[in-house]
């Protein structure tokens, strides 16, 4: 008997987990996964009902990986809250929920990991050494435990999307990886469990992230070069009050190489600092035929 928080169910084992997803598929049920790291907010609940409609049975995992945090970052202040989650999901109609604690995902003598090859080398990759490399690693794990048909991933993390959808190609793992839209606070803010972290001030400038990408990809659309309209977008998020950018550029779609041609969709992405706060969001960018 699986251990329930209010009225779902909840694996904290990896074998619990697979003797149900077991059962499911003995009854020709599909199966989706939707991996997250708690702190549950509206995107991740549009992962769910995006599970919930394409498969029988949704399964959410929560678990905090250490190994996609660096020494500097926020793993022990990440926001943590399993009850509060636990009714959302139900809430949801979530199947399950597969919370395991690290020494489950990573027992003693752990040494195999996933390297996430070329897509984690720019934008994201160049300011967080290791990190995709440890996300790559977990979902696979996180595939491999589950066996689901589908895995629904977020467009918020879109280079984390793409990474994942080459590591389950390239490692022949036998599930469909499904992007879905960002899901925005009505400012457009993109919804993130590191909003929390912002203080008031903070939380007035950083709808700008989200302004300052449509605009660049409006010069575009205008005929702008990529790069020049990459460039005065990230002087304008400075000048919203963001106090280091990380990052913004203009890439392809599917490679994150530098937008050139413009004939195949590419995506604005960035990154920038808000106090201790780092912030992620990006937004599509059509090719020209498409505009
Ligand atoms: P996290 O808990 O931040 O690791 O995110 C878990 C999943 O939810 C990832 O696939 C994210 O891309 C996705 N996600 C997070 N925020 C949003 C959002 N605002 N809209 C859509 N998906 C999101």
């Amino acid at each position: 008997m699986l251990q329930t928080i209010g009225t779902l169910p909840v694996a904290r084992k990896i074998a619990e987990l697979r003797r149900t997803v077991a059962d499911w598929r003995r009854n020709s049920e599909t199966v989706a996964l939707v991996p997250t790291m708690g702190a549950l907010h509206a995107g991740h609940l549009a992962l769910i009902a995006h599970a919930r409609a394409h498969a029988d049975r949704v399964i959410a995992t929560i678990f905090v990986n250490p190994t996609q945090f660096g020494p500097n970052e926020d793993f022990t202040r990440y926001p943590r809250d399993e009850a509060g989650d636990a009714a959302k999901l139900a809430a949801a109609s979530c199947d399950l929920l597969f919370a395991p604690d690290a020494a489950e995902m990573y027992p003693a003598g752990f040494a195999t990991t996933v390297s996430a090859g070329p897509l984690a080398a720019p934008l994201c990759g160049r300011f967080r050494p290791g990190h995709f490399d440890g996300v790559a690693t977990v979902v696979t794990k996180l595939l491999l435990q589950a066996h689901p048909h589908i895995a629904c991933f977020g467009e918020k993390d879109y280079q984390q999307l793409q990474i994942i959808r080459r590591v389950a190609r390239d490692l022949d793992i036998d599930c469909t990886i499904e992007g879905v839209p960002i899901v925005r606070e009505s400012d457009g803010l993109a919804m993130s469990s590191r909003n929390a972290y912002l203080a008031p001030e903070e939380r007035r400038i950083a709808p700008a992230m989200h302004r300052v990408l449509v605009d660049a990809v409006a010069q575009v659309a205008r005929g702008t070069a990529p790069q020049e309209a990459a460039a005065a977008g990230s002087a304008a998020l400075l000048q919203a009050g963001f106090d280091k950018v990380d990052y913004l550029e203009i890439v392809y779609a599917e490679s994150l190489q530098p937008l050139g041609d413009q004939t195949r969709p590419g995506r604005a992405m960035a990154a920038a600092r808000l106090g201790k706060t780092r912030l992620i969001d990006n937004e599509p960018v059509l090719p020209r035929g498409a505009r």
